[in-house]
């Protein structure tokens, strides 16, 4: 995010989304600084950040009214024997922000303060599919040991938050799991669990749309304000950010588009319906139908590997599946017109996945809406998630 040396938006009509993602970017600004040096006035703020007064001012006035500062006169040289200056420094220590990502097959956890650096940084396999209860238990144990490697004491260190990650669609009002996608985890609100557990507030979203968040702030898509992020692994998801905000829908489900009808007599799927596109073309699928040519017991993680060996036979699979992902995108894209489509998740390492689904976005978009449009694959990988988990967690963040 370009900062402007008026502290405001480009003079070329900003829209109010892109307003408000450059007053974030101010107030993260603004506070990073304070956390990593010592007391400072508003006007060396001002200059230090490139910012106007009075926007340093305005931001102020925020941080104050919501306790994340405090002004204080200690280190103020006084000026010609007048009262010192106010100097505005963090309230209590700088704080840490904690991100969980929960996928199908994995619990991560990364502690990072506040201008981004991590602190502890830990993964355990296990299957999220099988116990939500159990799974949320080891996630805050991962947590309480995650803390106590970066040296953070719950009782008196500050945390500012933490945000997590699931691999299912969640009721953005009462974060409920409201979809048979992920079965176990039905009618539970893993945000209110592990809040409990760990006696902090925990904000949670849907994996895909965490993706979809990493890279918008820090990623493939910065500066983009119309994005698809494609999750795709063993099963597929997508997160849309619309107008420079996530788009969730009115129940969460918003881009799920593996559950997209692909097939009318397809197989029934997990989330209730038949022929879905992940049904035919998820990860899982594809290795299912290339099992039989192998001697080896294939995974997706091998099927990627073979496909970077060259193999013809995964690649022809991927080159598929991408042409097929393509094709429920480009129905998308003709509703949507985004600028980006960021392929996230195992997939982004096959160049076939990758540019089936270039080939399906140029045959089947109106070619307005193709020549508008890149597909690249994700950048921050497999740290998209847990990213995005530590981009939510500040619970006092705007939303
Ligand atoms: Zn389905």
């Amino acid at each position: 995010m370009p900062q402007h040396d008026d502290g405001r938006a480009p003079a070329s009509a900003p829209s109010a989304t892109s307003e408000s993602r450059l007053r974030t970017a101010n107030r993260s600004q603004v506070l990073e600084l304070l956390a990593r040096s010592a007391p400072v006035s508003r006007a060396d703020l001002a200059q230090q950040t490139g910012l106007s007064r009075s926007t340093v001012s305005s931001i102020v006035q925020e941080l104050l009214g919501s306790g994340e500062i405090v002004e204080t006169t200690a280190g103020a040289l006084p000026r010609g024997g007048g009262r010192p200056p106010s100097l505005l420094t963090v309230n209590g220590s700088p704080g840490t922000r904690v991100g969980v990502d929960i996928g199908h097959r994995h619990v991560r956890v990364a502690i990072a303060d506040l201008a981004g650096a991590r602190l502890a940084d830990r993964e355990i396999r296990l299957d999220a599919d099988n116990s939500a209860v159990e799974t949320i238990d080891r996630a805050a144990a991962l947590v309480r040991e995650c803390l106590a490697e970066a040296g953070i004491d719950p009782k008196t260190d500050r945390i500012l938050g933490v945000g997590m990650g699931i691999p299912g669609p969640v009721d953005p009002h009462g974060g409920i799991v409201v979809s048979p996608i992920l079965a176990n985890w039905m009618d539970l609100a893993p945000g209110d669990e592990l809040a409990r557990r760990l006696g902090v507030p925990v904000r949670v979203e849907n994996d895909a749309n965490l993706g979809a968040l990493a890279e918008f702030a820090q990623g493939a898509a910065r500066e983009v304000d119309d994005v698809i992020y494609v999750k795709a692994s063993s099963g597929i998801g997508a997160g849309l950010i619309l107008a420079g905000k996530l788009y969730r829908g009115v129940t969460g489900i918003a881009g799920e588009i593996g559950h997209v009808r692909f097939e009318d007599n397809g197989p029934i799927c997990r989330c209730g319906n038949r022929g879905c596109l992940e049904k035919a073309f998820g990860g899982a699928r594809l290795v299912e139908l290339l099992q039989p040519a192998y001697e080896e017991t294939l995974s997706v993680e091998r099927m990627l590997e073979l496909a970077q060996e060259g193999d013809i036979r995964v690649n022809r699979i991927l080159d598929d599946a991408g042409r097929a992902v393509g094709r429920v995108l480009a129905d998308l894209c003709n509703h949507l017109n985004p600028a980006l489509i960021v392929v996230g998740d195992t997939m982004r390492h096959s160049e076939s996945f990758v540019l089936g689904i270039k080939d399906s976005i140029d045959r089947f978009t109106q070619p307005d809406t193709a020549a508008a449009l890149d597909v690249v694959p994700s950048e921050l990988g497999d740290d998209a998630g847990v990213t995005g988990a530590l981009v939510i967690a500040d619970a006092t963040a705007p939303d």
